[in-house]
């Protein structure tokens, strides 16, 4: 027993060398990766339950990394917070992002009414002190109208501070942008609190979405929340949706939008033209 331990001990000292290896070589790459233009913007449709149409994109980070190829925001954002480099990488995510939905709406926005594009914000990127001008700033230089844009935020962000964040959240909706509430169903906050956030737009965690039809309380409460949305006017969307069977479940519950890998996949911009933009002209 004495000789594993010893042997584990060594076993996680070398984990934890290559993972300090690993943050060290992704901190001094991403110092890079924006003037080198290996960060990328991928976009996964929102669709009408009902209809079917494409109502929306969610833009989604990559890192085109050069030697370790494509990697998810998961692995870089954190150390991104940790090195003070969040802020300047959510000023280009958001004005690429205007960029591109605005150029489309140009081309093909008739047939597009109340298409959105929405962008993930962290909780250090809600508290920054000037997020209102950086938001004019990116609809003024790409001439996307306010109302084309969402804010995707988690109810983690909306916790420290809670009033000064609400004053901030309520200038920049009174700009006419949407502002939605990301991963609900996982956080701890009250619904109380929640309320005195200007939300108009609530995404159902897709960790709650999995569970659905079979697991029974994973259906009530997936209803529950469904019907709190309805109740208080607000627009729901269920995330990571896989199965026909949960496309089927939270339409049926009422549920106005959908989004997940079985109605479309995270893409680049030159292919989510042609598998979903361009069908939309025909
Ligand atoms: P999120 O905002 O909750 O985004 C949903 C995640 O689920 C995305 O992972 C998406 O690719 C993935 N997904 C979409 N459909 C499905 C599905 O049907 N099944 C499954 N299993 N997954 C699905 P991704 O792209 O790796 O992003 C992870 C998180 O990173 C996001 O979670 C968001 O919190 C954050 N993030 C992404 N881009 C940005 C960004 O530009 N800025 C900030 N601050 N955060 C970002
Ligand atoms: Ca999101
Ligand atoms: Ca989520
Ligand atoms: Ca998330």
């Amino acid at each position: 027993a004495k000789e594993e331990g010893r042997n584990q001990i060594q076993f996680y000292s070398l984990d934890l060398e290559n993972e300090v290896k690993r943050r060290t070589r992704i901190e001094q790459g991403l110092r890079l990766a924006l003037s080198n233009n290996e960060l990328v913007l991928y976009y996964q449709g929102k669709f009408d339950a009902l209809s079917g149409y494409l109502s929306g994109v969610e833009v989604l980070l990559r890192w085109q990394h050069p030697t370790d190829g494509l990697l998810a925001p998961d692995t870089f954002l954190s150390i991104a917070e940790d090195v003070g480099l969040t802020e300047q990488i959510g000023k280009w995510v958001l004005n690429t992002a205007c960029q591109q939905v605005s150029l489309w709406l140009k081309q093909i926005g008739q047939y597009l009414p109340g298409f959105s594009v929405a962008v993930n914000f962290s909780a250090s990127q809600i508290s920054a002190v000037n997020l209102v001008s950086v938001i004019e700033h990116a609809l003024a230089e790409s001439g996307l109208p306010a109302h084309n844009l969402e804010l995707e935020i988690t109810e983690n962000a909306l916790i420290k501070n809670p009033e000064e964040i609400a004053s901030v959240l309520d200038r920049i909706e009174s700009m006419g942008v949407t502002m939605a509430l990301d991963d609900f169903g996982t956080g701890y906050s009250s619904l109380e609190h929640l309320m005195h956030f200007p939300i108009q737009v609530i995404k159902i965690d897709k960790s709650l979405v999995a569970t659905v039809p079979q697991d029974e309380k994973g259906c009530r409460l997936l209803t529950a929340l469904l019907n709190f949305a309805q109740g208080f006017g607000m627009v729901s969307v269920a995330e990571g949706i896989e199965t026909q069977a949960q496309a089927d479940f939270c339409t049926d519950h009422g549920c106005n939008l959908l989004q997940g890998y079985l109605l479309g996949k995270p893409v680049d911009a030159k292919t989510f033209e042609t598998q979903f933009l361009l069908p939309t002209l025909t």
